[in-house]
């Protein structure tokens, strides 16, 4: 039997000698059905650690190289350091953040940094907590929504309750739906509301539709805004949705999951999220632009003991000891697994200085990638750049541009030198860059998109 020693000497030399540490190479690509041929995951040799590293090897072998500046295929891209260091400890002394007892560092870690966030976003009297992403804090907020809105809900459920609405942007991200669903809302009592030309959710619209709800019988609870849609990067306008709020009296939670972390950068949040004091919640992601390993999220209420009242129920007598310092109690987890001691090493190491200079850069990087593009032959944009997010397409003489664009990814892929994002945007199909590594610069941005040009061209020509 190895020792956990043993176990962590292998692991460091598993990880040294691995393609993966080989920073020039993005992907090994593999076909689903070679690859699970190559795996042999039936395979059973019980107590067997040579056959336990060779699954590991292979893990890392297949796993594209997150980190490399070509992986530009999701929101996040490889992780920061110190956050690394924090994700190896988590992992070998494993306890849930549910209680003081079990957890005491954690649990004085994670309201540290929630403490922190109330104060960065100016939220004076709140509360807040980590939770397992954006889509579930966007369904706790929804919660907590629905049962302010109906005080008897979390005893009745929604028999013979006034009939809830919810109010979305159209390019809301899709967790809302799951919410809806979820939360005995209904989907189709989730309403989307068509955008203004920059992607923002058209308010006087809003308070339109609104209206005719409210005419209909129908309890208005809870308007999104969201802050950064996940295509398009647009910011729905904080200060018009809280003149509509005062005058209908719904929740409005803010979704920044991918655009709130201009917050962080005081240029930035004047730009994009003037007013975000007078929201009612707000949700950010510290996995995607912020660097942190999968995942760190938080919410925050702006106001407090909420939290505990919507989500803590049953008896957790067997379980919590302390109401104060138990942060189980809030949560819809039992076992919760400690996020808080990666994104606390990840603060101290950065500090908000370095996480504001770091979404200034990639602002930055966003428009410098917007001039190549409109000043290249090749390719153009499909929208006008409003934040982040840049959606641009080969301009290809072929009759069928979304099939081209498909198949021009589909090639960089399959031949390991770029993995890309795609999106509809108005039935086009387009890349989505959105610059979310650290080791992005411009000349780096420069060759992903000359080799994207290059090999668009060689396909143009067949
Ligand atoms: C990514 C994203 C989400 C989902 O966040 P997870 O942490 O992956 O659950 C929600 N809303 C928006 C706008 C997003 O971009």
């Amino acid at each position: 039997m190895m020792q956990n020693q043993d176990v962590l000497q292998k692991i460091t030399q598993v990880l040294a000698t691995s393609n993966f540490k080989k920073s020039n190479q993005l992907i090994n690509y593999q076909t689903i059905n070679k690859l699970e041929k190559t795996l042999n995951l039936n395979k059973q040799n019980p107590q067997c650690w040579d056959e336990i590293f060779t699954w590991v090897e292979q893990y890392l072998e297949y796993s594209p190289n997150t980190s490399h500046p070509n992986f530009a295929n999701r929101m996040w891209s490889g992780a920061n350091q110190p956050s690394i260091v924090g994700e190896i400890v988590t992992a070998l002394s494993n306890t849930s953040n549910c209680t003081f007892e079990s957890a005491p560092v954690a649990t004085l870690m994670e309201r540290y940094m929630i403490k922190q966030m109330l104060d960065i976003v100016g939220f004076k009297n709140g509360e807040g907590q980590m939770t397992t992403g954006s889509s579930n804090a966007n369904m706790i907020a929804m919660m907590v929504a629905r049962n302010q809105a109906l005080r008897k809900v979390k005893k009745q459920g929604l028999f013979n309750q006034k009939y809830l609405f919810a109010f979305v942007n159209e390019d809301a991200h899709y967790s809302l739906d799951k919410a809806s669903n979820i939360l005995g809302i209904g989907t189709n009592h989730l309403i989307k509301v068509s955008t203004l030309e920059d992607g923002s959710i058209n308010t006087i619209l809003l308070n339109e539709k609104i209206k005719q709800i409210k005419q209909q019988g129908g309890l208005v609870f809870f308007v999104c805004a969201t802050l950064g849609t996940t295509v398009r990067g647009a910011y729905d306008n904080i200060e018009a949705l809280t003149m509509l709020k005062k005058q209908h009296n719904f929740w409005l939670h803010g979704d920044g999951a991918w655009g709130g972390v201009a917050i962080m950068s005081l240029k930035l949040k004047k730009k994009f999220l003037t007013s975000i004091e007078s929201l009612d919640s707000f949700t950010m992601d510290f996995h995607k632009m912020l660097g942190s390993n999968l995942m760190c999220n938080f919410l925050l209420l702006n106001h407090k003991h909420l939290l505990s009242c919507t989500c803590a129920d049953g008896d957790g007598s067997y379980i919590f000891r302390d109401n104060e310092a138990d942060l189980g109690i809030a949560s819809l987890q039992c076992g919760r697994r400690v996020d808080s001691l990666k994104w606390f090493l990840d603060w101290k190491f950065y500090t908000r200085k370095g996480f504001s200079d770091r979404v200034e850069n990639y602002y930055q990087l966003a428009k410098f990638a917007e001039d190549f593009i409109n000043a290249s032959v090749d390719l153009e944009m499909v929208l006008k750049r409003t934040s982040f997010n840049v959606c641009f397409r080969f301009k290809s003489s072929h009759s069928n541009k979304n099939n081209f664009n498909q198949c021009l990814r589909d090639s960089l892929y399959q031949g390991q030198q770029a993995l890309l994002a795609l999106a509809y945007v108005e039935k086009k199909l387009v890349f989505r860059l959105l610059i979310s590594n650290i080791n992005m610069n411009k000349v780096k941005l420069v060759s992903l998109l000359n080799r994207l040009v290059k090999r668009g061209r060689t396909l143009n020509n067949v």
